[in-house]
């Protein structure tokens, strides 16, 4: 356990490309300040920064600290993601389409935004529900691997969560057991929106190197040998696929545990390599569900609604 915690430190963040070769040298436009969800708006809410008080971090991520919070009023908890203003233009860029994004999402298994605020200094903060268990990495990490029926329940969540951003055109693009908020009650909830993308046409090019480089898939990795098109929905299955291993073996599946997860070993792994199949002892259903996410052609997987009818799901009804 103490070698997967040494691995889950190492920064396996890609470095971005030049900013002016991916995208306009403008960050997205910084929503209106404490503006509200369709959610939020919703159930009346509008919680004004200075009622919050914050209890304590819950973490700290790449440019940003989330806080757990209580609104003074009404004792109720949340967290908030702040990011200074003074942190630089990639960070402020993410935090935007964070906001952008949660703004636009009314889901159950999409962490729900509550507020987002901007203070004439450049700070940003984005108030969201609080998960109360945590994510799926740190569970992974306290009680250990999952079972096939917890892993069942975990994955009908997102998948329904990922359905619903598909549909929506929004690709996550870091998917990965440190993504996936979790409360007491086991949802299952998609959060960090920072690199995300918002597909404006069916055929957005969608290839640029943000997120986290070991749960890419390899069309994504490497997108020339694969004809220079990539389907980000589809990469978004791949990463599902790895989360769902690396939470029953208990590992970053391409590497053993013992291994150092630096770049090109990475690179060699996802490219070069067979994708990672399942020890003896996991069900033939579960081992066929993972394959349809791990094809390493990306047209052979499976879609999100395809997934949420496969037999590994159908083998483990739920009971809601
Ligand atoms: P990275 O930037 O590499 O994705 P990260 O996922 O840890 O890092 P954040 O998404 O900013 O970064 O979140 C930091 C941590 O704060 C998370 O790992 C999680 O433990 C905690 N956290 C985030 N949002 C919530 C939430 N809504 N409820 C409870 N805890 C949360
Ligand atoms: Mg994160």
């Amino acid at each position: 356990m103490a070698v997967v915690r040494e691995r889950r430190q190492v920064n396996l963040r890609l470095p971005l490309p030049d900013l002016s070769d991916r995208c306009s040298r403008f960050p997205l436009p910084l929503p209106p300040s404490a503006s509200t969800t369709a959610a939020a708006a919703s159930a009346s809410v509008t919680i004004s920064q200075t009622e919050l008080e914050k209890l304590q971090v819950l973490g700290h991520g790449n440019g940003g600290t989330v806080y757990k919070v209580q609104h003074k009023r009404t004792s109720k908890i949340y967290a908030l993601k702040v990011v200074n203003g003074d942190s630089d233009v990639t960070v402020h860029r993410q935090v935007s389409r964070e906001m952008e994004i949660l703004r636009r999402t009314d889901s159950p298994h999409i962490v729900r935004c509550y507020g987002t605020y901007v203070k004439p200094s450049g700070d940003v903060a984005i108030l969201m529900e609080y998960m109360d268990a945590g994510t799926l990495d740190t569970l992974l990490r306290t009680r250990g691997t999952f079972s096939e029926p917890e892993l069942a329940h975990i994955t009908r969540q997102i998948l329904k969560g990922l359905t619903y951003l598909h549909a929506h055109k929004i690709i996550h693009r870091d998917l990965k057991p440190s993504n996936l908020l979790v409360n007491k009650n086991m949802e299952v909830k998609i959060a960090d929106f920072g690199v995300s993308k918002i597909m404006s046409r069916r055929l957005d090019p969608c290839n640029s190197y943000v997120g986290t480089c070991a749960y890419m898939s390899p069309e994504r990795f490497d997108p020339d040998a694969h004809g220079g098109n990539y389907d980000g929905y589809l990469g978004d299955i791949w990463s599902l696929g790895l989360t769902l291993m690396e939470l029953y073996v208990g590992h970053f599946p391409f590497l053993s545990p013992d291994q150092r997860p630096d770049w090109a070993t990475l690179m060699c792994a996802i490219c070069f390599g067979d994708p990672p199949t399942l020890p003896q002892g996991a069900s033939d259903e579960f081992r066929s569900f993972i394959e349809c996410c791990l094809q390493k052609e990306s047209s052979k997987r499976w879609t999100a609604s395809q997934l949420l009818d496969h037999p590994f799901l159908r083998s483990h009804p739920t009971s809601d």
